[in-house]
Order: structure tokens, then sequence, then C-alpha cells
């Protein structure tokens, strides 16, 4: 009998689910806006008891509660996004399905189909969007204890020429997502993020911030590489711009593994596909232990 894995990349606007067969390659694909939870996971659950697979990794927005000894486990928990705050999505699914599910964060996802693709075991994948949030391997495994990493929130220090931005994270304010995610573009100059020219200095204020994060999680973590990916990233110059900034932030003090521009660069995984590789490996994962 054939083996079929399934993935669940559970987004803010958008859910997209995916089929491969046992050598991971895609042979189905559908997409649809996340709208309700009861809509959204009535959809998902239509969907692969319409295609059946043996187990399925689901990549999800958050926060999640991934911590598996508590009693919300699989849940969706503080999220700003109306309507999903506290929604077992995890359970639903399971209660409908009957097989096993890897749940992670989206980015943690993609990260892992990064690991898969590269062969690097030790790395750092970050995604600048609506939202900014991160995920981190470390000799295989990801990071976190009770719960998954937040990178998208720390504290960075202000461009000089930004300081009268006050942010736009509803928590904190001028964290990094709060300063260098797409809304604040939007928020700072009144246009669309991807309507403003490339020589406008906002990149260059952005690319500092971004710059912040790579140099913080190179001085914690020593990945051997750092991908970004998002929407923001499509931007053609933004990660020349930020290897250029981290390069002065870094000022020689560590060796890199590798170039500048291996060590910094975008998601290797063609057309947005890290996250949906990442998941096939993880329902895989949950047969073999790996
Ligand atoms: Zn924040």
């Amino acid at each position: 009998m054939s083996v079929y894995y399934g993935s669940i990349e559970a987004g803010g606007t958008k859910f997209v689910l995916a089929i491969a067969d046992e050598h991971f390659n895609i042979i189905k694909k559908c997409k649809f806006a996340t709208t309700t939870p009861q809509e959204t996971i009535s959809k998902t659950i239509k969907y692969f008891k319409e295609n059946r697979v043996s187990a399925i990794g689901l990549g999800s927005f958050g926060p999640i509660d991934l911590n598996l000894s508590s009693k919300t486990y699989g849940y969706i928990t503080s999220t700003p996004k109306v309507g999903w705050k506290n929604i077992n999505l995890v359970g639903q699914l399971k209660e409908a399905l009957d097989i096993p599910i890897y749940f992670t964060t989206d980015v943690n996802a993609s990260a892992y189909g990064e690991m898969k693709n590269t062969g690097k075991k030790n790395l750092v994948y970050l995604t600048i969007g609506t939202g900014i949030g991160g995920g981190a391997i470390q000799d295989g495994y990801f990071i976190g204890g009770i719960g998954h990493s937040e990178m998208g929130h720390q504290r960075i220090n202000r461009h000089r020429d930004d300081l009268t931005f006050e942010g736009s994270c509803p928590f904190h304010g001028d964290c990094l997502e709060g300063v260098a995610a797409g809304p604040s573009l939007e928020a700072r100059t009144g246009i669309l993020g991807e309507k403003i020219p490339s020589d406008d200095p906002i990149w260059d204020i952005l690319s500092y911030y971004i710059a912040q994060a790579a140099m913080n999680a190179t001085l914690t973590l020593a990945p051997e590489c750092i991908i970004l990916g998002g929407g923001v990233m499509e931007k053609s110059n933004m990660i020349s711009l930020i290897q250029k900034h981290f390069i002065s932030m870094l000022n020689n003090y560590i060796d890199l593994p590798c170039s500048v521009e291996k060590y910094i660069r975008l998601p290797t995984v063609k057309e947005n596909g890290s996250a949906t590789l990442g998941n096939f490996y993880l329902a895989y994962s949950l047969f073999t232990k790996e």
C-alpha cells in the first residue's frame, strides 16, 4: 500500500493543504482563505477525508500550545486574530481524521523544510511578513522547552531616523515586529509595503532592524545559517541591505562559517514551499522517531 503524507500550513490569512507521496513529492495542493475556525477547520477535514494520508504535519500561526502535558495542547491560544483565540485545532482534526498529527509553529515547519533541503542541522528561520516569527533548529531538533520561541517580539535598538514612529505591535509597541513587519510600512507611510519604491529610505531602516535580529540569533544560537522568508523579503534589494548592516554590526567579532551571502540568505525551497516540505518530513518523523 502506498504511503502519503499531509501538510497543513495554517496561516492567519490562508490555509494551504498539500499531499505528498512517500518520496515527499507534492501530488496535490489546495488553498483557501482563513475565515471562521468552524468553516476553515471543516474544509480542512473534508479535504483529508477525501484524500487520505497516513499522518499530517501541521505548522500553525500562533501563539500555540505545544506542551504535550498541557490541558490545552494543540490549541491556538492568545492570538489577536478575531475568533481564533483558544481554538482546539489539533483536537478537532484528530477526532475527525483519527491519524497522527505533528503540531508546531509555521516558522518551525519552514525551518525544518530548510534543514531537509540544505542538510544544515543548525539553522534559524525568520519570516518577515504580516507579522514576524522565528524558528530555530539545533542539532536537528527544535529549540523550545514548554513552548515555542517568540523571536518576532525581541527588543531591538531604534534607527535614529525612525524615532518618531511608536511601532505597531499591540503588545509591545516598538518590538521587532512592531517596527519591521509589513503593517509597520503602511503605518508610517500610508502606502502599502509592496507599493513603496525600492529606493525609499524605509527599506534601509527595516534592514537595520532585521539585521539586529540576525545578529541576536548569531550571538545566542550560533547557527550555520539564517534564512529570511516572508513577503517583506520579496523586495529585491532587502537581503543585500540586511547583509550589509549585519557585517557592520558584527564588526568581525566572530568568524562566520561561510560568506555572508550564504550565511544570511533567502529560502532554498522554491515557491514558498519550505513549510510544506517541513510538514511532510514532520509527518514522516511520527513513524520513524527521527
Ligand atoms: Zn511585540
